[in-house]
């Protein structure tokens, strides 16, 4: 997976991303990460990349011409590498908001190419030419794309193969199966006076299962009860089994 980043603050993204597992993930190859200078490709003689918003208004907005710029050197060199264009993820308030259903499909994608606003964010003309996906990380605004791209692109890469040592730890988590995840414990047993719960030390594999499944509903219900009703309404609990009537079979004498 190639993750490129169209933004005004590169060493922003990559020193955030070069550490722990992510950063373990680029050393070994299993992702790529390219932060893009969008300066870089103003054709202003004094590199400015903003200037005053049409109609008024406080802030400076980024201007098409870089950006459109940047984004096209990127498609160039990953349509000249033989692959296909990419997918231009635009990281704004306005846009879908990202979840865990989003990431599973950018996931799949041999190259994303995300876009950084900053200011008051980027003239739309060159928007509607370039982005494929506008994304959200939340109802609240940042000063900057960054952030945004680098929570997407953390989420993406966990799910790409080989990132996470154990892909197990991947498909229990919160959201994976639409529920926030149960409580977990680890050594030792008991600390300040609470224990971990008796089921976990059984050693009874089903059981285990099932008191997980009933904290992670308790759990959803009790933070995202949005995502437990939608749960629910997908998986209806099973009406109860009618006691089967026993067969009886006829005796040789009852039959003349
Ligand atoms: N004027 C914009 C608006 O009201 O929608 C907000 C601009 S914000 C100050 C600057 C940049 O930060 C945006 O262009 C976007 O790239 C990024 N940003 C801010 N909040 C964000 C969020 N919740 N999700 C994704 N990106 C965000």
């Amino acid at each position: 997976m190639n993750f490129h980043v169209l933004t005004l603050f590169p060493e922003m993204v990559t020193s955030g991303l070069n550490t722990s597992i992510i950063g373990r993930a680029v050393e070994n190859g299993i992702i790529t990460l390219e932060a893009v200078q969008i300066r870089d490709y103003t054709l202003d003689r004094h590199k400015k990349v903003d200037d005053y918003t049409y109609g008024g208004g406080a802030g400076m907005l980024m201007q098409a011409q870089p950006v459109y710029d940047a984004c096209k050197a990127v498609q160039d060199a990953i349509t000249a590498s033989g692959r296909k264009p990419a997918r231009v993820i635009f990281m704004t308030p306005r846009g879908h908001v990202f979840n865990q259903k989003m990431a599973e499909e950018f996931s799949k994608e041999e190259d994303l190419i995300f876009l950084c606003g900053h200011y008051e964010g980027i003239d739309e003309r060159v928007l509607e030419e370039v982005v494929t996906d506008p994304v959200s990380i939340g109802d609240y605004v940042l000063t900057g794309g960054e952030l945004p791209a680098m929570v997407a692109i953390d989420c993406i890469s966990r799910l790409v193969p080989g990132v996470l040592s154990n892909a197990e730890s991947a498909n229990t988590e919160s959201f994976q199966n639409g529920l926030l995840e149960y409580p977990q414990y680890s050594r030792p047993e008991e600390w300040m006076g609470k224990k971990v719960p008796e089921v976990l030390l059984s050693g009874h594999h089903a059981n285990v299962e099932k008191w997980r499944l009933e904290k992670s509903l308790e759990e959803t219900l009790k933070y995202r009860p949005d995502l437990y009703e939608k749960y629910m309404a997908e998986h209806p609990p099973k009406p109860a089994k009618k006691p089967r009537r026993k067969k009886v079979l006829a005796k040789p004498e009852d039959i003349c």
